[in-house]
C-alpha cells in the first residue's frame, strides 16, 4: 500500500428513522480508500463509530499496513489484531474491519477477480434481498405509515420485508398481523426491535406477533444480555436473530454456546471485515446456524456484503428461499446508490457482482456533497 485516505461522510435522514431505541437524525460513516503500488484502490467502511475508528486507523493501523502488499491480508489481519490491546469489542475492531475490507477489495481488484472468487469461489450468483424498513415515525402514530410504505416496498420488487417494531407489544402484534394480511403468504416478514425491549416485553411482543408468521425477531434485547436472550429464545416460538453489534470471535462464541440465536447477523464493518466474518461463519457452521451479513450503511458495505453472502453456507430458514438473504437499506440513503442503484429484480433477488474486488466503482468526487472531512496518509 502506498496511501490510505479517510472520507468522513454523512447526512441527516428526513424524516428521522425511528426504532425501538432511538430516532436516527444523523448517519455518519468513515470510508477508507487504500491505494496499491500499481495505483489500484480498495474501499472499506466504518458504519457505527466512524470518528473513533479513524483515530485508530491513523495512529495504529496505518503504520502497520503502509508499505505492505495487500495480497498479504491474512498476515496483516493478525498484525492488526495485535494492536487492539483492551479494545476488543469496540471502535478499534471497527477500524480493523474497515482496513481488512479495503485490503480484500484492493487485493482482488489487483488480480482482476471478485473478492468471492479470491476467497474460493461464490456459492451463488443471486440472493433474496430483504428490505430493512419501514421505520417508526415521530408523533402519535408510530406505525401509521406502515401499510403505505410496505405497499411501496412491494412495488420496488421486495419479497421480504423487515419493519421496525418495539413500541409496545400489543401494537407490535396488531401492526404485524395487518402486514401479514397485506402481503399475503408468499412474502417473508421479519421484525427488528433494535435492542429496545426488556425480557418480559420481548416475550410479550413475540406472543402478540405469533399469527404474523415471522421469519425472525431481531435484537429484542440489549446486545450483551446473553441470559436475557436465552430466556426469550426459550419462550418465543419465533426464531431470534442478532449479532450485528458483536465484534470479537469470543463474543460470538459466548452467544452461540448459549444457543440464543437461530439466525446470526454479523456486520463486516464491526466483526473484522472479511477475515473476521469468515471466522465467525466457521464458528456458526459448527452450530448449523444460518449466517447473513448485517448491512445498513453506504454502497461500500452493501457491495462487500454481497460478496460475503455469496460465500456462506446455505440453510433453509422457512422463507421463500434458502438463507442467506441480503439486507437492503430501504430508506432514502444517498450514499447507498453512489455505485449504481441497489434494487431487486421482480423475483426479489439481487445479483452478486463478479466484477473485480467488491464490484464497486466509486469516484471519490461523488462523495463531496456529503463530505465533512478528508485525510490522507502515505508510505513516504
Ligand atoms: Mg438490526
Amino acid at each position: 500500500m502506498t496511501a490510505i485516505e479517510g472520507f468522513h461522510v454523512g447526512f441527516a435522514p428526513s424524516p428521522a428513522l425511528g426504532n425501538a431505541s432511538t430516532f436516527i437524525r444523523r448517519r455518519d460513516f468513515l470510508l477508507l480508500r487504500l491505494k496499491g503500488e500499481d495505483g489500484t484502490v480498495g474501499w472499506g467502511e466504518v458504519f457505527n463509530s466512524p470518528f473513533a475508528a479513524a483515530g485508530f486507523v491513523r495512529s495504529r493501523l496505518a503504520p502497520l499496513v503502509l508499505g505492505q502488499p495487500a495480497a498479504e491480508m491474512g498476515r496483516l489481519y493478525q498484525a492488526m489484531l495485535g494492536t487492539l490491546g483492551y479494545d476488543r469489542r469496540g471502535a478499534a475492531m471497527m477500524a480493523v474491519s474497515a482496513v481488512d475490507m479495503a485490503l480484500h477489495d484492493l487485493a482482488a481488484r489487483a488480480r482482476g477477480i471478485s473478492v468471492a472468487r479470491m476467497l474460493g469461489g461464490a456459492l451463488r450468483d443471486r440472493m433474496l434481498a430483504y428490505a430493512s424498513g419501514p421505520f417508526i415515525a415521530e408523533g402519535g402514530a408510530p406505525y401509521g405509515a406502515y401499510p403505505a410504505q410496505i405497499e411501496a416496498l412491494l412495488g420496488r420488487g421486495f419479497r421480504a420485508i423487515k419493519p421496525r417494531v418495539g413500541f409496545a407489544p400489543r401494537l407490535d402484534g396488531a401492526v404485524m398481523r395487518a402486514a401479514r394480511r397485506q402481503v399475503g403468504d408468499d412474502v417473508a416478514l421479519m421484525v427488528d426491535v433494535n435492542q429496545g425491549y426488556s425480557v418480559g416485553a420481548a416475550i410479550e411482543s413475540a406472543r402478540h406477533m405469533e399469527e404474523a408468521d415471522l421469519l425472525w425477531i431481531e435484537e429484542p434485547l440489549g446486545p450483551e444480555d446473553i441470559g436475557g436472550y436465552r430466556a426469550v429464545a426459550a419462550s418465543a416460538r419465533c426464531a431470534i436473530a442478532g449479532g450485528e453489534a458483536l465484534a470479537s470471535l469470543a463474543a460470538f462464541r459466548d452467544f452461540l454456546e448459549a444457543r440464543t440465536f437461530s439466525v446470526l447477523q454479523p456486520d463486516l464493518t464491526v466483526c473484522g471485515g472479511f477475515s473476521g466474518l469468515r471466522r465467525v461463519a466457521a464458528l456458526a457452521d459448527a452450530y448449523d446456524l444460518p449466517v447473513m451479513p448485517h448491512v445498513f450503511g453506504t454502497c461500500v458495505n452493501a457491495h462487500a456484503a454481497l460478496q460475503m453472502g455469496a460465500l456462506l453456507t446455505a440453510r433453509r430458514g422457512g422463507g421463500p428461499a434458502a438463507y442467506p438473504f441480503v439486507e437492503v437499506d430501504a430508506t432514502a440513503n444517498p450514499l447507498l446508490s453512489l455505485g449504481g442503484a441497489i434494487a431487486p429484480r421482480t423475483d426479489g433477488t439481487l445479483a452478486v457482482p463478479d466484477a473485480p474486488g467488491i464490484g464497486l466503482e466509486l469516484d471519490p468526487t461523488r462523495l463531496e456533497p456529503w463530505l465533512s472531512e478528508h485525510w490522507a496518509l502515505d508510505a513516504g
